[in-house]
């Protein structure tokens, strides 16, 4: 049997400060939060508990970050800094992996793909830094008016915990390439990473201040940042009670913001479907990450006709999956924590009370050799009525949601009647019908025949309750820079 213990010291000395001005912060007047492994239970680091003091100094330090060497390097050179950042995060991919893994539960090919997409942001955006060019406007013979791309100033980022090292660079890529500086605070239960990421980033070549990091509290090193007079864009990742908290913090201070809050996705099934293509396909987009993706296919809108079929495969390959420590590259890790497992638990169990049936999983399951950890059976509920909240609300839990239609006109109907609008998927061989969906469907990327086809440089973001805004490829790059006009009277 694997020894955790073991595991955990090979990961090295973990961090345990703030960091900020380019030094390691250690405030021995913070409270400090431990973070733990959610496989085996053990304590891997405590970090301190920023407070409204700490992002204040953070907040400075990337102001006077500004006007320093960062804002006087040339575009290619802060570019070239930024390719050097991204493979210098590549170098490292066994350590930052094995500490994602152990820091979030996720198995470890996904913390590996995880570290390879952070790399891989820093060096997409950093191509762009170049080429940031403006516009004239003609104002006949008498004027001269261009435009340029100029930084926003300060950027705070409040990351969430169910991919860390990603959502850090999702964010920092298209900021750094527009000139911006960054506070960042990472998650309670997934603070590690970011921690060593901005170091690698300064081994680089990025100055001092430019980006800082500060752990703690949601609801006072989060709401300190979100609130920062000084802060001018605020890119939150989360839920939408909190987004929306966002939100309103950054109208306080009329600063912009880039939210993306989730979803309850979408995923129709046409009776005219390649089965074999569509039933991988469904459990990937719903259990991946054990269900804790924003853009997790979680409603199945399934032709009546193939539906008994359909479920009766989903179920035999559901229970073929294996649940296990993130090291051992389960199929599906543990939940993030004791709190999301009851979350989870909490919606399976008040199903069963409405009567709703599950084929396959619904509950918490013990996995041998890590007693500890919170698993979650992956779990099916069949019949789910529409207005159901399980059919409504995210559960952010491995559990599928399956809803039969009886044409793709009720499936368009059912899938925009959510306050939701992230993504959707459909499978068909009609393309006329995959088509009128894509169109018809409310939501920021749609799937045809393959869920999470797109990748980390394709425009990602949500309508309604979904967001504000988009991340990922260059239509990030928009909530990074301001537009100045200069008009020139001859
Ligand atoms: P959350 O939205 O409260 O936390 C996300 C981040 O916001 C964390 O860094 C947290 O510390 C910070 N935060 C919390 N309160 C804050 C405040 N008042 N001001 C500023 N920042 C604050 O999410 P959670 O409680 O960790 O998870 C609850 C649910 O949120 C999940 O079950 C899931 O449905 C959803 N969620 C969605 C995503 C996503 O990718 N869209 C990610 C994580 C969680
Ligand atoms: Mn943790």
């Amino acid at each position: 049997m694997t020894d955790w213990n073991e595991a955990v010291s090979k990961a090295g000395e973990l961090p345990d400060y703030l960091y900020i001005d380019g030094q390691r912060v250690h405030d021995a007047t913070l409270d400090t939060i431990e973070t733990h492994d959610p496989a085996s239970g053990l304590r891997l680091a405590m970090v301190p508990a920023g407070s409204r003091q700490s992002i204040d100094e953070a907040v400075a330090a990337a102001k006077r970050a500004l006007h320093g060497p960062w804002a006087d390097l040339s575009p290619r050179a802060r570019g070239r800094l930024m390719w050097q950042a991204g493979e210098a995060i590549r170098a490292q991919i066994d350590r930052l992996a094995l500490v994602e893994t152990l820091d979030s539960g996720k198995p470890l090919r996904d913390a590996r793909a995880g570290v390879e997409s952070t790399a891989n942001y820093f060096c997409y955006y950093a191509g762009i830094v170049d080429k940031l060019e403006g516009t004239t406007v003609p104002l006949g013979k008498d004027k001269i008016c261009f435009t340029e791309k100029v930084p926003i100033g300060v950027t705070g980022h409040i990351i969430p915990w169910n991919v860390p090292i990603n959502m850090v660079a999702r964010g920092l890529g298209p900021a750094l390439a527009c000139g911006n500086t960054a506070v960042i605070k990472p998650a309670e239960d997934t603070p590690l990473t970011a921690l060593l990421v901005v170091e690698i980033l300064e081994q680089a070549g990025i100055p001092p201040g430019v980006v800082n990091i500060v752990t703690g509290h949601g609801a006072v090193a989060g709401q300190a940042l979100a609130e920062h007079p000084d802060v001018r864009h605020l890119t939150f990742t989360g839920s939408v009670a909190t987004g929306k908290s966002v939100m309103i913090a950054a109208a306080q201070h009329v600063a912009s913001v880039t939210l993306e809050l989730g979803g309850k996705s979408p995923h129709v099934i046409m009776a005219d479907a390649d089965l074999e293509r569509a039933v991988p396909d469904i459990l990937k987009a719903v259990f991946n990450n054990s269900g804790q993706i924003c853009s997790a296919g979680t409603r199945l809108l399934v032709e009546r006709s193939i539906q008994d079929e359909l479920v009766r495969a989903l179920v035999a390959k559901s229970e073929g999956l294996r649940l296990g420590h993130g090291l051992d590259n389960p199929d599906l890790g543990p939940l993030i924590s004791g709190r999301q497992l009851s979350a989870v638990a909490g919606f399976t169990e008040r199903a069963r009370e409405r009567g709703i049936e599950f084929a396959t999983g619904g509950g918490p399951v013990t996995i041998e050799g890590c007693e500890k950890g919170h698993f979650f059976a992956p779990s099916i509920a069949v019949n789910v009525p529409v207005d159901d909240e399980l059919a409504r609300d995210e559960v952010f839990g491995p559990v599928l949601s399956v809803i039969p239609i009886d044409s793709l006109e009720q499936a368009i109907d059912i899938g925009n009647d959510s306050d939701y609008g992230l993504a959707a998927g459909i499978h068909t061989r009609d393309i006329g019908n995959a088509m009128r969906y894509a169109r018809a469907i409310e939501a920021g990327q749609v799937y045809i025949n393959g869920y999470h086809a797109a990748g980390d440089t394709v425009p990602f973001g949500g309508m309604k309750h979904s967001g504000v805004g988009r991340e990922k490829g260059l239509a990030a790059l928009d909530a990074y820079y301001e537009i100045k006009s200069v008009i020139v009277t001859l």
